[in-house]
């Protein structure tokens, strides 16, 4: 029988999966030791807005106990939606914006959250994990790019999309949806543009037509991020823009989406953040691998899907709290482990296959129609035009 008192845990990533794990350990007394590339918490903004959803990220917030401190940074109030046709005409809206329980919070907001709820030494940054090496006592050794740390005897990879630690347990790569997202990025909406900011509206903003489709999403801070989204080749984005002139990727996109009215490409005018490729991938729907010992994934490591569920912060988060309950309550960690994962291979199927079936029909011939159905019956009090 392994007991888990007194094993030495590793997590890969400090992104919200490897947080909230590690949180909810120390809650629990386990103590782990995140490992995270980035020099330090403020290397990069992290990102835009993510909704959590009950029963997996708002759950995830209640087991780490920081259920106070979430309501801080949550942005109930926009939680809207628009969908709109290429001329900027309104075909839906959601009549309250602030009606759900789907919160908004910006990442860098969350990932701040969840690093002050942890002592200052359980993540170490810099270290960029390159190589695992087993020992023969069934440890492993951690090797970064900048030196090393072990043994440990569970090591879980929540280093997201190209995770180094999947290679040991599973042979997939994620693979090409079709889609690449050029993103942009708008500071000061509401005073420097007023228009954009009714355009967008408390909330998300979806156009489709012409075969491609801009997303507009309100962050905190009065910051517009959206992306410009193509059915592509995944090098198409490298060849089409010259991404080291902001101006020459402005005027490519403006030339993309000529069909579009005004009110709708202001949004490339406008943007002042560096564009941004992000060709899309996702793991096969299913994904899942034999147990090995000592070793885990969690998050976008274990199933990194297309963003259009929604889900992927979320399924990483509830990852985190079943790891964790499985680790505190069962008295043989390896057992909780296996556990753990022949229970999340079950869980994520649906929402890796409903990611991966709206991915498919983004900017189809039915795109448009298939979003109106699908906010009519989703979205709280909706008015369509
Ligand atoms: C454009 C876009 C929009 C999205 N929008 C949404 C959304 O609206 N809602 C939603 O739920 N999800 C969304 N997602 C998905 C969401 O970002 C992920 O599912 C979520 O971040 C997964 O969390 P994670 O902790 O598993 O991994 P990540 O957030 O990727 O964190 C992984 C961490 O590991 C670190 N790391 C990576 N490699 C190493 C290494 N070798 N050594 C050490 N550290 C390493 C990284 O620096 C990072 O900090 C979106 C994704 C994209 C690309």
């Amino acid at each position: 029988m392994q007991k888990h008192p007194g094993i030495a845990i590793a997590i890969i990533g400090a992104g919200p999966g490897g947080l909230t794990l590690a949180r909810i350990l120390h809650l629990a007394g386990i103590p782990a030791t995140v490992f995270e590339r980035e020099e330090h918490p403020l290397v990069r903004p992290q990102g835009g807005t993510l909704d959590l959803h009950e029963g997996s990220g708002l759950l995830a917030v209640q087991r780490a106990g920081l259920a106070d401190a979430f309501q801080r940074i949550a942005r109930y109030d926009d939680q809207g939606s628009r969908l709109l046709d290429m001329h900027g005409r309104v075909l839906f809206e959601q009549a309250d914006a602030s009606a759900g329980n789907r919160p908004e919070v910006d990442r860098t907001a969350l990932r701040d959250m969840l690093l002050d709820a942890l002592p200052a030494e359980c993540v170490q940054w810099g270290c960029a994990l390159r190589e695992l090496k087993r020992r023969d006592d069934g440890g492993w050794h951690l090797a970064f790019d900048k030196g090393e740390a072990g043994p440990f005897d569970l090591v879980v990879g929540a280093d997201g999309a190209w995770s180094n630690v999947r290679p040991l347990l599973s042979p997939y790569k994620p693979q090409y949806s079709g889609l690449t997202f050029i993103e942009f990025g708008i500071d000061d909406v509401d005073a420097r543009h007023p228009a954009l900011s009714r355009l967008v509206g408390r909330g998300k903003m979806d156009v489709q037509g012409d075969g491609k489709q801009v997303i507009a999403q309100r962050n905190g801070n009065a910051h517009i991020r959206g992306y410009a989204i193509f059915r592509v080749p995944a090098d198409w984005a490298a060849g089409r823009f010259d991404f080291a002139s902001p101006a020459s990727v402005r005027s490519a996109l403006l030339s993309e989406f000529a069909g579009y009215g005004d009110a709708i490409t202001d949004l490339f005018r406008a943007s002042n953040d560096p564009f941004v490729a992000r060709p899309i991938y996702a793991l096969p729907v299913g994904h899942c691998w034999t147990h090995r010992r000592g070793l885990t994934l969690l998050g976008d490591a274990a199933h990194l899907m297309s963003p259009f569920g929604g889900e992927g912060v979320n399924a990483a988060m509830r990852d985190a709290v079943e790891l964790a309950a499985l680790l505190v309550e069962e008295r043989d960690w390896v057992s909780a482990v296996a556990t753990y994962e022949t229970q999340m291979f079950e869980r994520v199927v649906d929402a890796a296959q409903g990611s991966a079936e709206a991915a498919a029909v983004q900017m189809s011939h039915i795109g448009e129609a298939l979003s109106l159905a699908h906010l009519r019956e989703h979205s709280a009090g909706g008015v369509s035009a």
